[in-house]
């Protein structure tokens, strides 16, 4: 079991910041160590140049790291094929590949089922083809904050040609049953998407075992560089869909009327890929490998439950939180509110008698507020609108933790907010 309370010591940006510095907004981006780090600047210091085109021996050691990075996120995510692994920038461009490639195959009609709790990249690319007729149809929740399942069964229909779900919520940290997801979705004959920005950095995932067609990630949230992301596809899938953008490296030949395409995965890979940032990754993988995945969610889990925990022992006046308590189903996010901050509230929360009980506190007040104390959280809609509609609110405050995260930051945190409550109630 990894030391967690030294492993700040591999993020030079803790050395600089100061240990006191409390960094909660992971799941937007993570810190990187400086293993990742060393491995991008070895790159550019010893082995630069193009990959794929030189004959000479520069570009071949280039070419050699950036597949061998390949192959070893293809093995971290159980794939057996590293041609099933599309180097893009982020998962907003795997899914935006996928509505345009998968989207040129569906008719007026068709239907795509997602869910309430998606991000938007998992919503706006799929918008995109409603001006064909396509119709994007929302699964809810339940008030517990978990996908309710019967909802997502009922909307499948004959019509429905993907679905497409997030692993785990950036805003509830709910990890939605996706192997259960993916049987309901093939029984239908529909193909299915994970969105698996925020699972993959956090808790072994195995795409075969998870039975999907596609799934897209980041690798930015798990400890590499950004500008680099994944998309995993199903090798027969890949090599039947028309690719997403054209240009060098993704041909075969090209001819004054038409082009024949490389195989996959290249043939989604047009122009000069991002080569440090795959080697990037590659290190970050090797990072998080040694740590041990089950490792890395069980921290997540431990930090949660603490904080849960810490919710209910302070018992902060209108603080209200989100996602679900069973942290078996829970990634390491915590979103929450203090008071009523719609639109049109005042600004106290009153109980029946009239009194005030706790202080109405915008969640951008709340993340300014913590910053003064050296602590870093985000605050609005996370890139999740229709989903802070469905909570009946306009914002929330978000932290999230990772392996550089302690029990003792969850408490910071508290302290900090018990004093924010408090100054505002005043
Ligand atoms: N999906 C989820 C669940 C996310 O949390 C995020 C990032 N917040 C994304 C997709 C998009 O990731 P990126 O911005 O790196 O493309």
């Amino acid at each position: 079991m990894p030391s967690w309370e030294r492993i700040k010591e591999d993020f030079p940006i803790f050395h600089n910041l100061g240990s006191g510095y409390t960094y909660l907004d992971s799941a937007a981006t993570s810190q990187k160590p400086l293993f990742v780090i060393n491995a991008i600047s070895d790159f550019y210091l010893y082995h630069n140049s193009n990959v794929h085109r030189g004959i000479y021996r520069l570009s071949e050691e280039a070419t050699e790291m950036y597949d061998r990075s390949r192959e070893n996120v293809s093995r971290f995510i159980g794939s057996r094929d590293p041609g099933q692994i599309v180097f893009v920038r982020n998962a907003t461009e795997g899914l935006n590949l996928l509505s345009y490639t998968l989207g040129r195959e569906m008719a007026q009609g068709d239907e795509i089922l997602i869910t309430i709790m998606e991000h938007h990249s998992n919503i706006v690319p799929w918008q995109f083809l409603q001006d064909r007729g396509i119709k994007l149809v929302y699964a809810d929740i339940r008030p517990d904050g978990t996908l309710d399942m019967d909802d997502l069964q009922s909307k499948m229909s004959p019509r429905t040609r993907i679905v497409s779900v997030t692993h785990v919520s950036n805003v509830l940290g709910t990890v939605n049953p996706v192997r259960e997801i993916g049987k309901m979705a093939h029984d239908n004959g529909s193909t299915f998407i994970v969105d698996g920005a925020q699972s993959v950095p956090h808790m072994p995932v195995d795409v075969e075992a998870m039975g999907c067609d596609f799934m897209a990630f980041s690798g930015h949230k798990m400890l590499g560089p950004t500008g680099i992301g994944v998309l995993y596809g199903r090798k027969e899938l890949l090599e039947r869909m028309h690719p997403f953008m054209g240009g060098g490296e993704m041909i075969s030949e090209v001819y004054r009327d038409y082009s024949t395409w490389a195989e996959v995965p290249e043939k989604f890979e047009a122009g000069t890929p991002d080569i440090a940032g795959a080697i990037g990754l590659s290190a970050a993988v090797d990072y998080l490998r040694s740590m041990g995945m089950d490792n890395v969610m069980k921290h997540g889990r431990d930090l949660i439950r603490l904080t849960l925990e810490m919710e209910e022992e302070e018992n902060i006046p209108g603080l209200v939180s989100y996602g679900p308590r069973d942290t078996e189903i829970r990634g390491p996010v915590y979103s929450f509110s203090i008071g009523d901050i719609s639109p049109f509230s005042v600004n106290q929360t009153l109980s029946e008698d009239g009194i005030g009980v706790g202080a109405s506190i915008h969640p951008h007040d709340v993340a300014s507020s913590l910053d003064a104390s050296g602590i870093a959280v985000r605050s609005g809609h996370h890139c999740a609108m229709p989903l802070t509609h469905r909570l009946n609110t306009v914002a929330t405050t978000r932290a999230s933790y990772y392996i550089y995260n302690t029990e003792e930051d969850v408490r910071k945190l508290f302290r900090s907010l018990k004093r924010t409550a408090e100054v505002y109630s005043r």
